[in-house]
């Protein structure tokens, strides 16, 4: 365990079973430091027990990256259930789940991610009180998905600003790949702007209703790499940056809210050397945590939520400014802010 390559000191990693649910979950604590270790439960129908584990340590570690870099009083964890979304749950399921997240005491805050609805965090949160993202109850702020996607349009405004010379939208082509709770409203944010749009969706509906909303054209799936466009943002799942797709991009920029867009660390260093600006995936949708936190608090307040994304500018600006004086990716220097501000900043 403790070699395993997504193993980066891990405060704990706890299994999870019950045997009357089935249910089957990791949750891993990458680190406690600057508070409690939150981020959301993912159910994805892995392969094998293996990857269930990789992909928890991950994302924990992503996680005390991105509230770190939000500079929100939290640490980074997550939870994976082991199931198929569509087919293995139950309200009993999450219920457990919810029992297993209690049983860590607030060491770990749990919220939606990939494949869980509100209505199963509902569940869980009859069995404990470290849930946020809830629609409803003491502090609940619902959906974090708009204030994720405020922060990524302004972090594809600052970069504009950064290669264009200035932030007008008007004339320029952002390439949206996902165009789901996120993409859909930074779709929104740039077409009032006065972006022309080219998107695509897996879900054919979905990327309908955007294009009649905001005047997009729908591209096949795979040829949005391919689009005439300044920016590219990719709002679907992660690693679609691969070594091939960049060599497709037309983009300048690259600048989404989807979780893990490079499919490997050296990823960055392509991007850098093939003059292509990057905003680090988790500086710039760090806006949904915030709110996130700001349920977490017990004192949800929208003031504050604008102050720290307000912050989080400042901070998407230093990552940009540093990497320019020292000739470094982006995601390099985002890496060694965060890992100062996790007190690890001996860890590679
Ligand atoms: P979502 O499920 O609402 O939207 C994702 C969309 O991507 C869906 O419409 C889906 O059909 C589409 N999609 C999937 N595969 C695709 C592909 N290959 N090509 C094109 N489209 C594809 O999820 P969301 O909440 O909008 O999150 C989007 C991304 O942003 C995820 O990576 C998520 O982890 C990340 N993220 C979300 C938040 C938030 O507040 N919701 C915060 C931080 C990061």
């Amino acid at each position: 365990m403790f070699d395993h390559p997504c193993f980066d000191a891990h405060e704990g990693l706890h299994l999870f079973h019950d045997s009357k649910t089935g249910l089957k979950a990791v949750i891993a604590v990458h680190s406690t430091a600057r508070g409690p270790a939150a981020g959301g439960c993912r159910m994805w129908n892995y392969a094998s027990e293996a990857e269930m584990l990789s992909d928890a340590l991950r994302l924990s570690q992503g996680m005390s990256y991105k509230n770190a870099m939000a500079d929100l009083p939290l640490g980074g964890g997550k939870a994976v259930i082991w199931g198929n979304a569509r087919t293995d749950k139950s309200p009993e399921l999450f219920r457990a789940f919810g029992r297993a997240v209690e049983s860590l005491q607030g060491i770990y805050w749990t919220a939606e991610d990939v494949g869980l609805t509100p209505q199963d965090l509902a569940y869980a949160a009859e069995e404990t009180q470290y849930a946020a993202g809830l629609e409803s109850g003491h502090a609940a702020s619902g959906d974090p998905s708009p204030i994720t996607a405020i922060g990524v349009y302004r972090g594809i405004l600052e970069c504009v600003r950064r290669v264009y010379g200035d932030s007008d939208l008007n004339g320029k082509t952002v390439a949206v790949q996902g165009v789901g709770k996120v993409g859909a409203d930074v779709c929104r944010h740039l077409a009032k702007s006065g972006a022309n749009l080219i998107i695509a969706d897996v879900n054919e509906e979905a990327a309908r209703r955007v294009a009649a909303e905001t005047g997009a054209r729908i591209a096949a799936l795979d040829d949005i790499y391919d689009a005439p466009a300044d920016v590219f943002s990719p709002n679907a799942l992660g690693g679609s940056i691969t070594s091939q797709t960049l060599k497709r991009l037309q983009a300048k920029i690259i600048a989404g809210g989807a979780n893990n867009q490079l499919a490997t660390a050296d990823m960055g260093e392509a991007l850098r050397s093939a003059g292509i600006l990057y905003a680090p995936d988790y500086v710039i949708n760090g806006g949904g945590i915030i709110n996130v936190a700001a349920e977490i608090s017990g004192n949800y307040s929208r003031d504050w939520v604008n102050g720290k994304l307000d912050a989080l500018m400042d901070t998407l600006r230093r990552v940009l400014d540093q990497a320019v004086q020292e000739n470094l990716p982006t995601t390099e220097i985002a890496g060694r802010i965060a890992r100062q501000r996790i007190g690890r900043a001996e860890s590679t």
